[in-house]
C-alpha cells in the first residue's frame, strides 16, 4: 500500500496529521520537508523577544518525536522537485516516491521588492525556525533596524524587536500602519502605540537600494531621497502562496492552489491546505482557517468526505503597545467604516448596505468587544 504523503511540516501539515491519527493508527504516512522539520508555531515568531525565547525554544518537538509520537516517517531536507499526478509520484532530487493521497502544505513565499545595492543579499525575511534563528544570531548585539513593510508582519515585529530594546525604523509606502486591514482611525492608534515605543515611522515613500555604508551600517535609500542607517535590515513586505509545484504539475491555481470545500485540488487524489491553498475563492493565511481545514481534510484522509467550513475568523495582531483585532469583511463587500475613537481606543465597525455588520477592527480597549460582535458576523465560508 502507497502512503499518504504530506509535503510540509508546518502548522498545516502537522496538524493534518495530528487529527488524523486520532481517526487512523495504521495507515502510512510519509511527510517532506525542505526544512529542518522542527515543529514550531510560527505566530511566535513575531513574538520573539517580548516572550523572551530563542529558536530552540520556540521549537516544540524534534522531528524524530513527531514520527515517534504520530507514527509518520518525517523526512527533512527534502526539496520537492515536482509532481506527477498521472503516475501519483511525487518527484525527489534523485528519486521518487508512489502516494495513494498526496497533501500539499507548502505554505508563502515572502516576497521582496526588486531592491538594488550591494548590500541586498543581507536583507533578512524571517518565515520558518531557521529564518528566526539566522536573523537572531545577526542582530545579537545591535541597536538598530529598519522594517521594510508596516503589515501584520512588519508592526508585529516592530513591536516585539522595541521590546527587546533595538531603535527601529519602519518604512510603509502606504502610509500608515497595516492599511491593507485597518481603516485609517485605527491604523492611526497602532501607529501612536508604537510610536510610543520608540518606532520611527518613514509613511510614503518606497525602499529603493541597501548599501554597505562607511561606518560599517547599512543604508536602505528611499524613493524620496532620504537615507535610513541601521545594523540589519529586515524585509517583511508580504507572503504570496506556493504555487508554483502545483502549477508546473498542471493544477489549477489562481493566487492559492485552487481547491473545493473538501480541500480537493483539480487533479485526483491530491488535496490542499494552510497558506499555499485558495478555498473556494478564500486565501486566509492564518491559523484559524488552517486548523479546521486539518479537521476536515483528516476525516476525508480517514474514508469520510468532509467539507471545510470557516466561521467568524478575527485576527489577532500581536502588537501590544495597541493591541488590535480584526475581522476583514468578505473581499469586493460594499458598504462603509462606521468609527468610534477615543486615543487609542478605536471601535471600527464594517457595515453593509442593509445595515448588516460585515467586519470590525477593534484597538486599545475596544479589542474586549470581540466576542460580543463575533456573534453578529456571518461565517466567512458556512
Ligand atoms: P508553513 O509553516 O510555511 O509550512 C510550509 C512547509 O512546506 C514547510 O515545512 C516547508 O519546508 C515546506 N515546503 C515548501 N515547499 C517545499 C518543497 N518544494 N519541498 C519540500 N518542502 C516544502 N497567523 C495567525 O493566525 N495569527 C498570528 O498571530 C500570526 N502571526 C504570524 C507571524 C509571522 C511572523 C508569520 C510569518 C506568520 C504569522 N501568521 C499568523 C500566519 C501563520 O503563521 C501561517 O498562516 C501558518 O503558520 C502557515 O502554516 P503552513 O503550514 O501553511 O505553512
Amino acid at each position: 500500500m502507497q502512503p499518504i504523503v504530506i509535503i510540509g511540516t508546518g502548522l498545516a501539515g502537522f496538524n493534518t496529521v495530528k487529527e488524523f491519527r486520532k481517526l487512523d493508527k495504521e495507515t502510512p504516512i510519509v511527510m517532506l520537508t525542505a526544512d529542518d522539520g522542527r515543529n514550531y508555531s510560527k505566530p511566535m515568531l513575531s513574538a520573539g523577544f517580548t516572550k523572551e525565547k530563542t529558536a530552540d525554544d520556540l521549537c516544540m518537538a524534534t522531528p524524530e518525536k513527531v514520527s515517534e509520537q504520530f507514527n509518520v516517517d518525517v523526512r527533512t531536507g527534502v526539496h520537492v522537485a515536482g509532481i506527477d499526478p498521472q503516475k501519483k509520484r511525487v518527484l525527489l532530487p534523485d528519486d521518487h516516491l508512489d502516494y495513494s493521497k498526496l497533501v500539499l502544505a507548502l505554505g508563502a513565499d515572502t516576497w521582496t521588492p526588486p531592491l538594488e545595492g550591494d548590500a541586498v543579499g543581507e536583507v533578512f525575511s524571517v518565515n520558518d525556525l531557521m529564518d528566526y534563528a539566522k536573523f537572531r544570531a545577526a542582530i545579537e548585539g545591535k541597536k538598530t533596524i529598519t522594517i521594510l513593510g508596516g503589515g501584520l508582519i512588519g508592526c508585529e515585529f516592530a513591536n516585539d524587536l522595541s521590546n527587546g530594546g533595538f531603535q527601529v525604523q519602519l518604512v510603509e509606502p502606504m502610509g500608515r500602519c497595516l492599511p491593507l486591514l485597518l481603516p485609517e482611525a485605527a491604523s492611526e492608534a497602532v501607529g501612536r502605540g508604537l510610536q510610543e515605543l520608540g518606532v520611527q515611522f518613514h509613511f510614503g515613500p518606497l525602499a529603493k537600494a541597501v548599501h554597505h555604508g562607511d561606518s560599517g551600517k547599512l543604508v536602505t535609500e528611499l524613493s524620496d531621497g532620504s537615507k535610513l542607517e541601521s545594523d540589519v535590515v529586515l524585509s517583511a513586505i508580504g507572503l504570496r502562496p506556493r504555487i508554483d509545484m502545483a502549477k508546473e504539475a498542471g493544477l489549477s491555481t489562481n493566487r492559492g492552489i485552487l481547491t473545493d470545500k473538501g480541500l480537493r485540488t483539480s487533479a485526483e487524489d491530491i488535496f490542499a491546505l494552510g497558506d499555499c491553498a485558495e478555498v473556494e475563492g478564500h486565501v486566509l493565511p492564518y491559523v484559524l482557517p488552517l486548523m479546521a481545514s486539518a479537521r476536515a481534510l483528516a476525516k476525508t484522509l480517514a474514508g469520510e468526505p468532509t467539507d471545510v467550513s470557516y466561521g467568524v475568523m478575527p485576527v489577532t495582531i500581536k502588537t501590544p503597545a495597541c493591541p488590535v483585532v480584526v475581522c476583514p469583511a468578505p473581499a469586493g463587500s460594499e458598504g462603509d467604516w462606521e468609527v468610534e475613537a477615543d486615543g487609542n481606543t478605536v471601535q471600527a465597525l464594517f457595515r453593509g448596505k442593509d445595515g448588516n455588520l460585515l467586519g470590525y477592527a477593534l484597538t486599545g480597549d475596544a479589542v474586549k468587544e470581540k466576542m460580543k460582535l463575533n456573534k453578529e458576523l456571518p461565517a466567512v465560508m458556512p
